[in-house]
C-alpha cells in the first residue's frame, strides 16, 4: 500500500525558527571539526592522493582475497565477507566522486575511477547514480527523491520492499510507482543506463542456479571450466554484491524519513541508527546508519573525514533533538509522524 501523497507536518513558527538555528549550529560545528582535524593532520588536505590510494588499496585487497580463495587459503564464506567489505569501501569512493571530492579537475580520471568501481560493485551505473543521488540531496524524502523511492520508501513494508532489499536490481519493482508520482522519471532510460551490470548479474545468478540444480550427467552441456568459473564469480562477485547491497539498503531505509516531512529541512530528513544489534550490518556499509545524517548537513566531506568529525558532533545532534534508533520507522513506511 502506498502511503505517499499525505499532508506534511504542521510546524509552529517558533519551532521552525528554533530548528533553523539548530541546523546552523550543527553545520558550523561539523565544519569547525573538519577544519580542526585538517589543521591537526595536514595530510587530510591531500584528498586526491587519499582517494586514489584508497581505490588502489581496494583493488589490491580484491586481488589478494580472490587469490587466497582460489588457492583454498580462505573458505568461501570468508571470501564473500572480505569482498563485500572491499566493495563497501569502493561504494564510499563512488559517492565521494559523485560529490566531486576527488580529481575535480579531471573528468577523465573521475570517469575511469567510476568505471572501475562499477565493475567492482556489480551494481547500478555510477553515472546514472550521480543524477539520482544529487536529486536525493535536493529533494530528500519528497516525491522527487528517486534514489530512496526506488528502494520503496513511502510504501508499506511488503514483498516488493523485501525484494528491493535483497536484489541489487530489485528497484525495477518500483519503476512504475516512481514514474507515476514524478513524470521526470524515465523507466526506459534507467533500464538502459543499468543494463550492462543487470545482464551480467542475472546471467551469473542463472548459471549458478543451473550449476546447482543440474544432475551430474547434464553438466556435460558445458565444459567443466565454465561451471568452476561461474562458481568462483558467484563467491567473489555476485554474493558479495548482494550482501553489500542488502546492508546498505537496510540502513538507508532505516535512516531516511519520507513523505510527511517538510521540504528542504535537514532536521527531518534523517536519524542516527547505531543500535548494537545492527553492527554486523554497519560493517558492510561503512557505518552508514550512524553517520549518513552528517552527510546531509555537510556534503563536501570525504567519507573518512565525515567519520572522524562525526564523533565530536554526535552529542550536539542528539541534544538538538535528532531522532535516535527509531527502529519502528520501517513499520510506518518511513513517515516522520508517529501517529498512524
Ligand atoms: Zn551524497
Ligand atoms: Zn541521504
Amino acid at each position: 500500500m502506498a502511503i505517499n501523497g499525505e499532508s506534511h507536518l504542521n510546524i509552529a513558527a517558533d519551532t521552525a525558527e528554533k530548528i533553523k538555528v539548530s541546523n546552523r549550529l550543527i553545520r558550523s560545528e561539523l565544519l569547525a571539526e573538519s577544519r580542526r582535524l585538517k589543521s591537526e593532520h595536514p595530510w587530510l588536505n591531500r584528498q586526491d592522493l587519499i582517494g586514489g590510494s584508497i581505490l588502489v588499496a581496494v583493488l589490491i585487497g580484491i586481488a589478494a582475497s580472490a587469490t587466497a580463495y582460489l588457492n583454498e587459503v580462505v573458505p568461501a564464506a570468508l571470501a564473500v565477507l572480505l569482498m563485500a567489505f572491499l566493495m563497501s569501501i569502493a561504494h564510499e569512493l563512488e559517492h565521494d566522486l559523485i560529490h566531486d571530492l576527488y580529481f575535480a579537475q579531471s573528468k577523465r580520471l573521475q570517469n575511469l575511477m567510476m568505471l572501475i568501481i562499477w565493475l567492482v560493485k556489480l551494481h547500478a551505473n555510477p553515472n546514472w547514480r550521480r543524477t539520482v543521488h544529487l536529486r536525493h540531496h535536493g529533494f530528500s524524502g519528497q516525491m522527487e527523491d528517486w534514489e530512496e523511492r526506488l528502494l520503496g520508501l513511502g510504501h508499506a513494508l511488503g514483498w516488493r520492499r523485501i525484494v528491493a532489499l535483497i536484489s541489487p536490481f530489485g528497484s525495477g519493482l518500483f519503476f512504475k510507482a516512481v514514474a507515476k508520482s514524478d513524470r521526470e522519471f524515465s523507466a526506459r532510460s534507467t533500464t538502459r543506463a543499468n543494463f550492462p551490470t543487470f545482464i551480467v548479474f542475472h546471467a551469473l545468478v542463472g548459471a549458478e542456479i543451473l550449476n546447482f540444480l543440474l544432475p551430474a550427467n547434464l553438466h556435460d552441456v558445458a565444459p567443466r571450466v565454465v561451471w568452476s568459473t561461474v562458481s568462483a564469480l558467484t563467491v567473489l562477485w555476485v554474493l558479495p554484491s548482494i550482501l553489500r547491497h542488502f546492508c546498505l539498503t537496510l540502513m538507508t531505509t532505516m535512516v531516511h524519513y519520507s513523505d510527511d516531512i517538510p521540504r528542504n529541512n535537514v532536521h527531518f530528513e534523517n536519524q542516527i541508527v547505531d543500535h548494537w544489534a545492527l553492527l554486523p550490518i554497519q560493517l558492510f556499509c561503512f557505518n552508514f546508519g550512524a553517520t549518513h545524517i552528517f552527510h546531509h548537513y555537510i556534503v563536501q566531506q570525504p567519507f573518512y573525514l565525515r567519520h572522524l568529525a562525526a564523533k565530536a558532533v554526535r552529542s550536539t545532534l542528539l541534544n538538538e533533538g535528532c531522532r535516535h534508533n527509531d527502529l519502528r520507522i520501517l513499520f510506518r513506511g518511513n513517515r516522520w509522524s508517529k501517529v498512524a
